[in-house]
């Protein structure tokens, strides 16, 4: 499948953390979202980019949305992690800390059943998540990114590795800049 593909069932739609804001101080009655396009696709990887175009962003929100930065290296075994999700509309920025307990188990190690064929391999941290949450992005102590939230089984959760990140967007056509 690609992302032409499932652009046909799936519109995504974008909520930024200002708009959330005006929401709550009252300015807007409801929550304003913006449309987002579905932009790259990797079925193998669990992973989609959602990309809002410029001319969207100037009738919808005028301030900044600094992007965040991915980090040069994964962390060290029992090194502290931050996962910083919104699991649903109205719980915004709901961050929870955690320690690396293994950098990169193959998938194939973790489901007993692979139905999807997924091929990545992923990060276990020893925090809970929930699943609307799929898709948070995990980060070091200096807030860079290392690894975006696959799922979890109760007790620890588990994130599409680095590498997997790093190696994927590369072939979407992103050359990733390594923080300084
Ligand atoms: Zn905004």
């Amino acid at each position: 499948m690609t992302a032409w593909d499932l652009s046909h069932f799936y519109e995504p739609h974008v909520l930024c953390y200002h708009r959330e804001l005006d929401h709550q101080n009252g300015h807007d009655n409801v929550r304003v979202f913006v449309r987002g396009w579905v932009a790259f696709l990797s079925c193998e990887n669990d992973l989609l980019m959602i990309r809002v175009t410029q001319p969207h962003m100037e009738g919808y929100c005028q301030q900044d949305h600094q992007p965040l930065t991915f980090a040069s290296s994964f962390p060290r075994l029992l090194n502290d992690v931050v996962m910083v999700s919104w699991p649903e509309v109205g719980r915004r920025l709901a961050a929870v800390s955690g320690e690396v307990s293994y950098p990169n188990r193959h998938i194939d190690l973790l489901d007993e059943v692979n139905v999807f064929g997924f091929t990545m391999e992923l990060s276990e941290v020893n925090i809970t998540s929930e699943s609307g949450s799929l898709g948070a992005p995990l980060l070091d102590g200096e807030g860079n990114v290392v690894g975006v939230l696959h799922g979890g089984n109760g007790r620890f959760s588990f994130f599409i590795s680095l590498g997997d990140l790093r190696e994927v967007l590369n072939q979407w056509g992103f050359i990733l800049a390594v923080p300084a």
